[in-house]
């Protein structure tokens, strides 16, 4: 039987076994419910006139004739109490009832349980219902788009441009297949596009069906792992079917890997169900000649967990890669999706595309819908810039926690820390510059400092690195400084742990180590079906101990150079730690005057609170001990 639709046969009956008991005593109103010496009191003023007694609770009239209801403990005495104040008595021949409807209570869920799973059943051999019903076995749980149904195009996806023109020939062959087999090109069944979640592949897979106008098929991989053999591979057949139906057509498979991974690797024996669904894919796929005019789509980011059978020509014989956008990408996708709201004009796509590396399509979409939600809730009917700025720090950084109050010594040490990051991040070479440096809680961080970085890097020199390092020693070394050793916090915990795996990475990794050498001691990606893991190679003692005074020593190194630099700027570190506790958050513009000495102008959304004057008392801080680790975004320390 299919385990949701026990489930949820189970979970109304048991709904209902709920229902019946709550409903089950409560014939008057529970307003009208009255204790029992209420009860006695109104009897021995004669405020009552009538009485009916089932079992032990009591229904009664007053002579105001307002009906009351209590519940009677065993009182022997009532009887008299009521027949010498002249009480109407009747009574319920209770026993039976009450047992009967017990029986009736605790039976009827269950009858009406095998009701419906009879009625299941039935309709489920009848082969009836709706084509997408979930208690339909063997049907394609497709979710079908017409003709034209498709409004997606091609100028709705942005920032894949490679992609896109690598697909726009299957758009050529679906409008006009005849136009292609006549001379004699091969046209591609399969495709399988490669790339991380929420890249657009679904969305391009659309565009193209949009672009073509033809009918679009999706299902996800792991629609056809069911827990009955034979039902992924009758899905696989009854989607073909339909497709070969409305072809020319797209057939889209999302999360490919879920049916094709490599037969026989499944951890804990194979899987017989996944591959009866992959052989039925794959005999499909043979099955038909490019002519027929359907387009088999399939998406993954594992693309080396896929059977090899899966790749062989003719089946997903071409890759396109959709990768995460670059810096331009994501300005077009930005451009894109901003379209569709009402922005204020002097919003830049660039400068937020430059913030937001690594941020997926998905991921900027949901970035405008954010920002879109903020304007909403300032009743505004325009984005702003700023109202970008919340969006992004929040997807970065966690939603300020404005409600969580810290105490003036938690918000100077804050201050201070960031501080710290800010100026060391600015003083050593190469360094990106910051963008912006907040004490207001965010997510599990009690203070960030951002930085901006000009472009999209794809590698780092080691000068870089050092000055990463530096500059993440700078918020536990300004704690040190000022307060002195015994008052450093747990906040730098993220910091350390960054710090370290930095340090370690360069020597064990990345051969940026002139003692240990161009060698890398770490082998990366375990093969096997384990799935990816780190594995340390053997090393002889006498190297993981150079390998480890190397990496101290790159850790000293930067630790002292940070110290050196945030001694000779104290005043500097005052001075913007000070800033910090009035405004809470500086921007760059700030945060350069500082740096040269002058007085910072207010921020321009600056607005002073009053919820955090002096004095007012603390509320308990209910977090974890570690609350002050920063995020783990790897542009904010
Ligand atoms: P995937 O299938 O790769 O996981 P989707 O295609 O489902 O990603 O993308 C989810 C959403 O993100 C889309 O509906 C779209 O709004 C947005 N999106 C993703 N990539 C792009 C892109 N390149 N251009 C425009 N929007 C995009
Ligand atoms: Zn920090």
């Amino acid at each position: 039987m299919h385990a949701k639709m026990l489930i949820g046969v189970i979970a109304f009956g048991i709904a209902l076994i709920i229902f019946a008991n709550i409903s089950g005593g409560n014939k008057v109103d529970p307003r009208f419910s009255i204790t029992y010496s209420e009860f006695l009191n109104k009897v021995n003023d004669r405020e009552v006139s009538k009485v009916f007694i089932d079992g032990k609770t009591i229904y009664g009239m007053g002579h105001d004739n307002k009906p009351f209801k209590t519940d009677s403990p065993d009182d022997p005495g009532m009887m008299a109490d009521l027949i010498n104040n002249n009480v109407e008595i009747s009574a319920s021949p209770q026993e039976k009832t009450s047992f009967m409807s017990s029986v009736f209570v605790s039976w009827l869920p269950f009858i009406i349980l095998i009701g419906v799973w009879v009625y299941f059943m039935r309709r489920n051999q009848s082969g009836g219902g709706g084509a997408s019903g979930a208690f339909k076995f063997g049907k394609a749980k497709a979710k079908t788009f017409e003709a034209g149904q498709v409004k997606i195009k091609f100028s709705d996806v942005a920032g894949v441009e490679e992609a896109k023109e690598e697909v726009g020939e299957i758009v050529d062959f679906l409008k006009d297949s005849s136009h292609f087999t006549r001379v004699g090109g091969r046209i591609p069944r399969g495709i399988l596009m490669v790339g991380s979640p929420g890249t657009g592949k679904t969305l391009l897979a659309k565009a193209i069906a949009g672009e073509a106008e033809v009918p679009f098929f999706s299902i996800s991989g792991s629609d056809f792992v069911e827990m009955f053999v034979g039902v992924g591979a009758s899905r696989v057949r009854d989607l073909f079917v339909e497709a070969k139906k409305q072809a020319p057509c797209i057939v889209f498979i999302d999360e490919i890997d879920a049916v094709g991974r490599k037969r026989g690797s499944g951890v804990g024996g194979g899987n017989d169900e996944r591959e009866q669904t992959l052989n039925q894919l794959l005999v499909e796929m043979d099955g038909f000649e490019g002519n027929e005019g359907i387009v088999v789509i399939a998406a993954t980011n594992r693309p080396d967990v896929l059977d090899n059978a899966l790749l062989r020509p003719g089946r997903f014989d071409r890759q396109v890669t959709v990768p995460l956008p670059d810096i331009r990408g994501r300005e077009q996708i930005l451009k894109v999706h901003m379209r569709k709201v009402p922005c204020d004009e002097d919003i830049n796509p660039g400068i937020i595309a430059r913030g937001t590396p690594g941020f997926s399509g998905a991921d900027l979409a949901n970035l405008v819908n954010e920002a879109a939600l903020f304007a909403a809730r300032a009743r505004r009917g325009i984005v702003l810039n700023n109202d970008f700025e919340k969006a992004k720090d929040k997807i970065m950084m966690g939603a300020e926690r404005r409600s969580m109050v810290m105490s003036e010594q938690e918000k100077e040490i804050t201050a201070y820390h960031e501080a710290g990051h800010a100026i060391v991040g600015l003083s050593v070479p190469e360094h990106d510059p910051v963008h912006k440096v907040s004490i207001i809680p965010r997510g599990r961080a009690l203070g960030v400092t951002m930085y901006l970085p000009e472009e999209d890097r794809l590698s780092y020199s080691k000068r870089r690195l050092e000055s990463l390092l530096s500059s993440l020693f700078g918020g536990r070394l300004a704690e040190e400084i000022i307060f002195g050793e015994d008052s450093v916090t747990t906040g730098a915990s993220n910091d350390i742990q960054r710090s370290t795996e930095l340090a370690t990475n360069m020597v064990k990794k990345w051969g940026l180590s002139s003692k240990v050498g161009p060698l890398t001691f770490t082998e990366e990606e375990g093969s096997g079906f384990l799935g990816q893991g780190h594995s340390e190679k053997p090393v002889s003692s006498s190297t993981a101990e150079m390998i480890d005074a190397e990496i101290k020593s790159i850790i000293d190194r930067n630790y002292n150079r940070s110290k050196d630099i945030l001694n000779s700027k104290i005043d500097i570190l005052h001075a913007m730690a000070k800033a910090l506790i009035e405004y809470e958050t500086i921007d760059r513009l700030q945060v350069e005057q500082i740096m040269r000495g002058e007085k910072p102008t207010p921020p321009s959304d600056y607005t002073p609170r009053d919820d955090d004057k002096p004095g007012k008392p603390n509320a308990p801080v209910t977090e974890p001990a570690d609350i002050k680790s920063d995020t783990d975004n790897p542009q904010t320390v």
